[in-house]
């Protein structure tokens, strides 16, 4: 296992332990559920839109670490941003974990390149993409 499969490895673990923006947003926020049967993930997403902004997003959920964490780290991606750079950031992630694309993720992007390590692993991508499903359909009118 190299230093950087260790490090990764680190920031997953400490987005599972402390979980960013967990819990429920009030209407009028909306509400999705997103489920993984496979592994027995769930997600319940609140999402509250302003002009297209994405002013606040919260989650709950359970199941493993990996899509626990990637929801807390997809949270963290997207908040404030408006709907289309939301799912710009979503084809990037679901590019670069699902087709093997090498894209860079910045600063603000937060540590969504964590979670590239999956792709390895066709079994725990479906953890790994289960948030970013549940915020398209959240986000669609
Ligand atoms: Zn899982």
């Amino acid at each position: 296992m190299s230093l950087r499969d260790d490090l990764y490895k680190e920031v997953i673990l400490d987005h599972y332990e402390n979980p960013r923006n967990f819990g429920v947003l009030n209407p009028p926020a909306r509400q999705e559920k997103g489920m993984n049967p496979l592994c027995g993930d769930e997600l319940e997403l609140s999402v509250e839109l302003e002009a297209g902004i994405i002013k606040d997003i919260m989650f709950q959920g359970k199941g493993c670490s990996i899509s626990q964490a990637s929801s807390s780290m997809m949270t963290e991606a997207v908040k404030g941003m408006d709907k289309k750079s939301a799912l710009a950031l979503m084809q990037k992630f679901k590019s670069a974990i699902l087709e093997d694309k090498e894209q860079e993720f910045t600063e603000e992007e937060g540590d969504l390149e964590a979670l590239l390590g999956v792709k390895k692993y066709p079994v725990r991508v479906k953890c790994a993409v289960l948030a970013w499903n549940t915020l398209e359909k959240a986000l669609e009118e």
